[in-house]
Parts: structure tokens; sequence; C-alpha cells
């Protein structure tokens, strides 16, 4: 079948052994104007190396402040079908489950609406469908939620929560992931689709400290499964492994805090000194389990780096229990939001703030106790510095 636009820049993405976005849009070309005008007009970025995407003015559905990322070509002319591009964020559920019949309705109801694109999923989290006119918002919106679908957050809000599938499948999860983030998307119906904070917030939720959602990275608050008390451990099936790997080598030479011992019969761990990196766990699988007392590390500030560089996250709570209803974790938030509104400048997300009124004022003013756990980069920058006197106590 001949194509609509020639697209040899486009084309040259379609090589190698990944699989193409461009291959993709051009299965959608099949039957959509949209992505065939789609391919044209990129083709026509890559080869002026400037985009003819541009904001126009604010679109959304009724009652909603978020959720629809509006985007006009700004050569209507020679690409009519992407004249309009917007974009919509669908919440997506806990974990990232969907049945294949949920995944086919949505998928034929955006053939039927938008371009028929999809990108599952964004960053961002959400069930993302690209590519679609104005006019279509509405019946779309009303067509999805009809069906129990709703949309996610965009802008200044609360960003569609995401996390680890946790414990519906891992055995390292030290709390309920999806539990927590279902949670949070309930309780904050409002901060997510009614804008209203500085800039965006987004929460993610990981099961242990191996992160799997780098939340680390990616999220203003991080939920970080851990645990108190002794690694427990299984010393039988230590020997077990002993007899098919390097223990010294591979497990206790690498412990960052060097809180384990070998010697040849028995494993013992300094569990003071333990930082919860995880690694012991995930390679004697069998052998090591998190500590039986759970609950969670909340840490803030991270982010990517619009406006000003990126950040880490850091430890604000170093262990809250977290179970429903979640009381104590849902005070802090909105202590935290309502000190982030009263101080924050626009665009400027909550890890900026904190750096640029100091950490020692953000506690105080939520009301955080400060502890040792709180530094900004591990093993190296406390940011309380105790005196000699302090450490002898
Ligand atoms: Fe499992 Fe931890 Fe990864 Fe979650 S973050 S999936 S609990 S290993
Ligand atoms: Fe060492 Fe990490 Fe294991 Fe703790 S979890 S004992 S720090 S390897």
């Amino acid at each position: 079948m001949s194509k609509k636009h020639q697209t040899p820049l486009l084309d040259e993405l379609k090589k190698g052994a990944f699989p193409s976005f461009v291959t993709e849009i051009e299965k959608a070309a099949v039957h959509s104007d949209m992505s065939a005008d789609l391919l044209g007009q990129v083709e026509l970025s890559y080869r002026e190396k400037v985009t003819h995407w541009k904001h126009g003015g604010i679109v959304g559905v009724r009652g909603y402040g978020g959720g629809v990322i509006g985007r006009y070509s700004d050569i209507p002319d020679k690409f009519p079908s992407v004249a309009h591009f917007h974009t919509v964020r669908i919440n997506s559920p806990s974990g990232f489950y969907y049945k294949a019949d949920s995944l086919k309705e949505i998928c034929d109801l955006w053939d039927k609406y938008g371009s028929g694109l999809t990108n599952v999923h964004g960053s961002t989290g959400d069930l993302v469908m690209l590519g679609c006119r104005t006019e279509v918002l509405e019946p779309f919106f009303a067509e999805i939620t009809s069906r129990g679908w709703d949309l996610g957050g965009s802008g200044s809000a609360m960003r569609t929560p995401s996390c680890c599938l946790g414990q519906s499948r891992c055995e390292w999860a030290n709390i309920d992931t999806m539990g927590i983030t279902n949670d949070i998307t309930q309780h904050y119906q409002d901060e997510m689709h009614r804008p209203a904070f500085p800039y965006k917030f987004k929460f993610k939720a990981a099961g242990c400290p191996v992160d799997c959602i780098a939340s680390i990275a990616r999220a203003d608050m991080s939920i970080i499964g851990t645990w108190k008390g002794d690694i427990q451990i299984n010393q039988a099936e230590v020997k077990n492994y002993a007899a098919k790997m390097d223990i010294q080598k591979e497990v206790i030479d690498m412990c960052p805090t060097e809180c384990m011992a070998w010697d040849g019969k028995e494993l013992k761990i300094n569990n003071e000194e333990c930082n919860r990196c995880m690694h012991c766990i995930a390679r004697l699988t069998k052998a090591l389990r998190p500590g039986k007392e759970k609950g969670a590390t909340l840490l803030l500030g991270s982010k990517a780096p619009i406006v000003t560089g990126a950040l880490m996250s850091w430890v604000i709570v170093p262990f809250i229990k977290m179970e429903p209803p979640y009381e104590e974790f849902y005070e802090l938030i909105d202590k935290i939001w309502e000190w982030w509104d009263e101080n924050g400048k626009n665009r400027e997300r909550i890890g900026e703030l904190i750096e640029r009124t100091g950490f020692p004022r953000f506690l105080k003013e939520v009301g955080l106790t400060p502890s040792a756990a709180m530094v900004k980069v591990p093993r190296r920058d406390p940011f309380f510095f105790w005196s000699e006197e302090d450490v002898q106590k």
C-alpha cells in the first residue's frame, strides 16, 4: 500500500533490533488519517530540526481542570488531520494490571475517537491516549467514565500515583503498594482533577528498597517499603548457597555498610549497621528475608531536570506504619502541601523549595523531628552536624 507521505528519515528508525515507534504508527496509519499525517509532520520536523507542535488554548472536559494536554499543529494546512492532536491521560490501575477485555475496550474507543495511538505507560504512569480533536473530548470522556475509567492528573496538580506490583506478586514487598496507591488516588480526587498547587506533585510507592518503580528519582514523594528489626536468616539455606556460590565475594564483600560476616558455617549480620540496601536478600533469596516489623520510609523531593536541575528524594520519615486508614500519612501530606502552598513560587517543586529555604526550616514548619537518617547523599552529606560531645553522649 502506498504511503500518504514519504518518510525517508523516519524509515531509518525502523532498522535495527529494537521495536520502532515508526513501525507502530505506520500500522495505525493504514486506517487512521491522523496517524498518517502524524508521520508526515514528524518527518518534516526531523528534516527542519524544529517542532511543529504548539500549545494552544486550554482544552479539557467539564468539571475537570486537568487530564488533557492540548496540542496543535502550527502547519495545519499541510497536515490537516493533526491540526488538533490532544493527549488524554487515563488513570492507570495500581500495579498496571488490566484485563485483556479492558485494554481491548479502551483501544476500540480510541480507534473510534482518536488516532488509535496509545502510550502504555508514559513516564507519568498514566495510560496515555495520543491524538484527538477538541470536539471529541466530551463524548470520549462521557463514554469512558460510563465504563468505570477516569482521567489522570496533569498540570499543577497531584499526578496519577503509581507503584510497583508489590504484594500481588513479589515476596519482598513490605507494604501493600497497590492498596496505598489506590487509597491515595481516592483520597485526593480533588487535588488530582482540580490543579491548585504551585506545580506538579507525584507519589510513587515501592514495596522494598529495590525500588522497581524508581520512585527515589521520579516522585516528589517516594514511599518505600522497609522493615524494623533483624533480617531473618535461615542458616541451613545459607549453607546450600555456600555450596553453589562464593558467599564471601558475592555477598559479604558487597555489603555497602560492611556489616556482614561469614566464617564458612554461620552468617552473621550486625543489623544496627544495615542500611537495608537489599543486596544480600536479593542474592540469597531463600536464606534471607526482611525483618518482621514492616512499614515504609518516606522520602521527598525528587524530580527530572525541568526548570532547574534533577533531584533525588531524601528521607523525611525513616519509618512509618503504612496501614489503612493511613491517618498519620495523610496528616503529614496535608501539612507539607500547606507549607508548599504558602511558600512555593509558581512552578517550584517541593524539593526545590526545600533547597531554597533550607531543610531545617522545612522540618520545623511541618513538625518533623530531625534524625540521622535524613541524609542528602548516602554516607556523605548529613543535613545536621553533630559535635563530638553529642556523639560521645
Ligand atoms: Fe518487589 Fe521491591 Fe521491586 Fe516492589 S520494588 S516489585 S517489592 S523487588
Ligand atoms: Fe548489608 Fe544491604 Fe544486606 Fe543490610 S541489606 S546486611 S546493608 S547487604
